[in-house]
């Protein structure tokens, strides 16, 4: 192909401007949460919950290292910045009955923390059993919500990361790793007008 084959070579592909964590990384930090869990939950069936669609890889990976009887399920929320405050809603819910389940919710990243608080009060109106979280990423440093985290695969710096799942305007979901982007071009008019946007959540 045009970039050759290999990590590096397909991260120039995408525009790449550094691996925060490798594959082989996340492999083994997957694999620690996996065995944490597999412990904590012995006896018992948790639902992982996934929040779409940033869960998907760090989801799949994760459940093959767990080894205790479990459900799957998903939902999926949308954010919406309109009139007077901006808002979360959950656009998709859960197909299983929550009521007196326990519920290890699956997140890509907690960032401020805003969307985790909203989707935590959501779930605990379902009445279930018990409620944990289990993210890949915290960037605790930008934190506006005081959340605890039952499990945490890495802390990010803060800078926007991509890859395993994440995206910046549905690019780079597929890379096998974590990374900053480099976006150039028309690209970078919109990658700030997205920072701004951060920023604007932070004062929030
Ligand atoms: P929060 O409500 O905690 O501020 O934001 C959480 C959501 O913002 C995440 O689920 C994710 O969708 C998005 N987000 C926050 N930081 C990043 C980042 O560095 N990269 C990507 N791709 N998404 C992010
Ligand atoms: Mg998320
Ligand atoms: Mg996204």
């Amino acid at each position: 192909a045009k970039y050759g084959t290999g990590p590096l070579a397909e991260s120039r592909a995408h525009g790449v401007s550094r691996i925060l964590y490798s594959a082989a990384e996340i492999d083994q930090r997957v694999k620690d949460i996996a065995a944490r869990i597999s412990a904590d939950y012995a006896g018992r069936r948790p639902v992982l919950l996934g929040v779409q669609r940033g869960f998907l890889c760090f989801m799949a990976d994760l459940i093959r290292q767990i080894t205790v009887p479990m459900d799957l399920d998903f939902i999926a929320i949308s954010y919406y910045s309109g009139a007077k405050e901006p808002a979360v809603k959950i656009t998709k819910e859960a197909d299983l009955p929550l009521a007196g389940r326990h519920i290890l919710l699956v997140e890509d990243i907690v960032d401020t923390g805003i969307t985790l608080n909203y989707i935590l009060n959501y779930l605990q109106e379902k009445q279930p059993a018990s409620l944990s979280v289990c993210t890949l990423l915290d960037r605790e440093a930008r934190r506006l919500v005081n959340i605890k985290l039952d499990y945490t695969g890495f802390n990010v710096p803060d800078e926007f990361v991509v890859g395993y799942g994440l995206d910046y305007h549905e690019e780079y979901r597929n890379l096998p790793f974590i990374v900053v982007p480099q976006i150039k071009g028309p690209e970078k008019e919109k990658s700030e007008a997205l920072n701004t946007k951060h920023e604007t959540k932070i004062k929030e």
